[in-house]
């Protein structure tokens, strides 16, 4: 059984992983000249089950509203008249509601608790080499009502099962004593010590070399541009090098993937712009010890190896894929407000990339209304959390084996009742 990936990220390379191991013949094509140069490539690097819930949540209403009147505030939302944009906000506030907020929370946790294990399970049994560290998670709170929400949050993941320290500042300091020098006042943290941080870049590189390596065929600079379809199976794709036929096809193609699968599937993907800067440590000590998380600002400091990441901001605006100068100088504040002097943010490589983001938060895994046509794709802001249990539970369901989670909840056909 021959399948074709679309798209070489951290999708692309571990459902060809799974597959393969499962025993199918495996191409992949890509339009970029190596993997991981879309979302996989700058992102926070954090694995988390714990901080795992989706956006929309009570109060998202008056956080959006709020965002129009601070700019450069984490959350920017340009409207425009783009169908997809208000199609994807209309379902994020009909998501919004308490109850679906928890449902929804419960299925992102669930596939992230699955995914952190197989991905466990793939480093180890790989020997892979990625800057992966295994330090925890600090949530550091800023307010009082923010350290107030921690401690609901600290309830729940001790409810859950998952190990989780509120601390107070002085705690804080203990662990991560380079806060020490900080501009901030912290009121507390809510650190969660089973956590992990790693570059996903790095991941899908070693990745690759084993799929390479077992047999796995990846065409880079070859572009999907249509999906030939005849009744209800996919014929074969039109790409830039030509037609590519297989028995199966899975789509990989992150933000991209609304666009690509219109004709076939009204989905609501929508790309979310975040921003990273990636620079070489100079003071280790003073630097993050372990994944940093900041409630009040929503920025993330990881540490891979000798390099400090860190990213923030979430824009909605398209595909405008501009590095705003603006944004770029506010990850250096944030981050010499916490660490300063500590890294050489002079010479830092600076990024920025989409998140592939459904409105509900869940991912979207499985069928599609053609027969061989499969997609994994939408894992958001959790994608490098998800991505070795998402690549999992698609193989299970290509393969009709025993899903290990259910996989209803992740179906990309829970739109086709809803008015496009
Ligand atoms: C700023 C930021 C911070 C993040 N932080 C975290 C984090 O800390 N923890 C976490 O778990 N997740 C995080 N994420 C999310 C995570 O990075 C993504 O969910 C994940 O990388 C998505 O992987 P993907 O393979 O679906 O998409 P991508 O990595 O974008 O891959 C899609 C691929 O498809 C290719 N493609 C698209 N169209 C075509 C076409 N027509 N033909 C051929 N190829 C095509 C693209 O070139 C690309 O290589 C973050 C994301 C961002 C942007």
């Amino acid at each position: 059984m021959h399948v074709c990936i679309v798209g070489a990220g951290l999708m692309g390379l571990t459902s060809a992983w799974y597959l393969h191991q499962a025993g199918f013949q495996v191409t992949i094509i890509e339009r970029e000249a190596a993997v991981a140069l879309g979302a996989s490539h700058g992102n926070g690097g954090q694995l988390s089950k714990g901080l795992c819930a989706p956006w929309a949540a009570p109060g998202t209403i008056g956080t959006a509203v709020k965002s129009f009147f601070r700019p450069q505030g984490p959350l920017r939302i340009r409207l425009s008249t783009s169908a997809l944009q208000w199609r994807w906000l209309w379902l994020a506030l009909k998501n919004s509601g308490a109850a679906t907020f928890s449902r929804n929370r419960t299925d992102m946790e669930a596939l992230a608790r699955y995914s952190i294990a197989e991905w466990h399970a793939l480093r180890q049994h790989l020997r892979l080499q990625f800057d992966q560290r295994d330090e925890g998670i600090t949530l550091t709170l800023q307010t009082n009502d923010e350290w107030e929400k921690a401690k609901r949050l600290h309830a729940h993941l001790l409810n859950r099962g998952q190990r989780a320290e509120l601390l107070d500042p002085a705690q804080l300091l203990q662990l991560e004593p380079g806060l020490a020098r900080s501009s901030l006042n912290f009121t507390g943290a809510l650190h969660l010590p089973d956590e992990s941080s790693a570059d996903s870049s790095r991941f899908c590189h070693e990745l690759s070399g084993h799929l390479i390596a077992g047999g796995v065929d990846i065409r880079f600079n070859t572009v999907l541009q249509a999906i030939d379809s005849h009744g209800k199976n996919v014929r074969a794709l039109q790409t830039s090098s030509g037609l590519i036929h297989a028995d199966a096809y899975v789509m990989t193609t992150g933000a991209w993937s609304s666009p690509l699968l219109k004709q076939i599937l009204k989905l609501p993907v929508y790309p979310v712009k975040g921003y990273s800067l990636t620079a070489t440590i100079t003071d280790s000590d003073s630097s993050v010890q372990t994944a940093i998380l900041d409630d009040h600002d929503k920025v993330s400091v990881a540490r891979f190896g000798n390099r400090i990441r860190v990213t923030a901001f979430a824009e909605f605006d398209g595909f405008n894929a501009k590095q705003d100068a603006k944004r770029l100088a506010q990850l250096r504040v944030m981050h010499d407000a916490r660490f300063p002097g500590t890294a050489d943010l002079a010479s830092a490589e600076t990024w920025c990339g989409f998140r592939p983001m459904t409105p509900e938060g869940s991912p979207l895994i499985g069928p599609t209304p053609l027969e061989n046509l499969y997609i994994n794709t939408g894992h958001g802001t959790l994608g490098w959390t998800m991505a070795c249990g998402s690549a999992r539970l698609l193989t299970q369901i290509m393969t009709g084996t025993p899903t290990a989670l259910d996989a209803a909840p992740y179906s990309p056909l829970r739109y086709t009742a809803l008015p496009s």
